[in-house]
């Protein structure tokens, strides 16, 4: 089992009219600082605020008669994206969290209709939960990350990007399961081998990162951060998006927490842009220096928009971050 670029063209029929054709435009500040242009691809846009709309309709679309409910593990967004592609199709769907996920992503959940279950303090607890829904009660699991559907759907944004930058010599994805990464580089690399897929993680938790370096899929512990939508492992038994990864991604990087926290500043401030810390790790890898811009466009991925806005004023005005035991130093943003 694996992922062609031609299952990334059927998705994008798929999911045409729903989940597709987001923005993608320059960021002046960006470019200026890296030396070429960079893009954004606004998937902040999507109808509910995140990417994962991609994978989690493709997956639903994909589904056989007979379904009557759907369930799986989520950070929260893919969680939104399987409630609201299932209230679609008129499928109930339960989402396993963990109590590491932030408030404002159970409400965006519940507010679509899907049913939420807190269990544990890490996806693997929430996993655990979703597959014991699929045993006893017969739903069916969509995988955030590991699923060929889920994957194909997310790898319509590199088709996307690439069908109307045509020049783009570097993506930079931010990294977690890897379902995103994945299936962005499966298109990239069919369309121009040449073209360099960068997976970003948050130092704290980074699950893909230390499985890439150890040859497997291993455990990491979870963390709160700045990016939670990165968080959580990439599951011991990972069939697709680890090989995947391994295969296609040229490197991938690591943050800290006070970069994500200048990041998502500066894309306030400089392109007015409301994201989650997730979102901004590419630009903080190009701010920091520890990703050069390369030989041409730069893309990322502007994944998602679903923070808790309290703590976005609070990371605007400039004030510290408790993340559990770790702080997020405070400061004022200045160009
Ligand atoms: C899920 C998610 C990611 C990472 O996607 P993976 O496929 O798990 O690597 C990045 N950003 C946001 C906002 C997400 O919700």
């Amino acid at each position: 089992m694996t992922v062609t670029f031609a299952d990334i063209l059927g998705a994008a029929q798929r999911i045409k009219g729903v989940a597709d054709a987001t923005p993608l435009v320059p960021s002046p500040f960006f470019s200026a600082l890296a030396g070429q242009e960079v893009l954004l691809k606004l998937e902040n846009m999507q109808p509910i605020g995140a990417f994962k709309l991609r994978g989690a309709f493709n997956a639903m679309a994909t589904l056989p008669e007979g379904v009557t409910g759907v369930t799986c593990c989520s950070t929260g967004n893919h969680g939104r994206g399987v409630a609201f592609a299932a209230r679609q199709r008129g499928l109930r769907a339960v989402i396993c969290m963990s109590r590491l996920v932030p408030q404002a992503k159970i409400d965006g959940i519940r507010a679509l209709g899907g049913e939420v279950q807190i269990v544990g303090d890490s996806q693997d607890d929430a996993l655990a939960e979703a597959q014991r829904l699929v045993a006893e009660e017969g739903l069916v699991e969509i995988s955030p990350f590991d699923d060929p559907a889920v994957i194909a759907g997310q790898g319509t944004i590199g088709l996307e990007i690439l069908q109307a930058r045509p020049d783009v010599r570097t993506l930079l994805v931010p990294l977690s399961g890897g379902g995103l990464a994945a299936g962005i580089a499966v298109a990239a690399k069919a369309i121009d081998p040449a073209i360099r897929v960068i997976g970003i993680s948050m130092e704290r938790g980074a699950a893909m990162f230390e499985s890439l370096k150890a040859g497997q899929p291993v455990e990491v512990e979870e963390v709160p951060s700045l990016a939670d939508s990165l968080g959580g492992g990439i599951g011991m038994a990972n069939k697709l998006s680890f090989p995947l990864c391994r295969d296609l991604l040229d490197d991938t990087v690591l943050v800290t927490e006070e970069e994500i926290y200048r990041a998502m500043q500066t894309l306030f401030y400089e392109d007015r842009i409301v994201a989650e810390g997730a979102c901004v790790v590419g630009l903080a890898a190009l701010q920091s220096g520890k990703v050069s811009a390369g030989d041409g466009p730069v893309a990322t991925i502007i994944t998602g928009r679903n923070l808790d806005m309290n703590l976005f004023a609070r990371i605007m005005s400039g004030q510290e971050i408790e993340l559990g035991t770790y702080t997020v130093k405070g400061q004022v943003y200045d160009a």
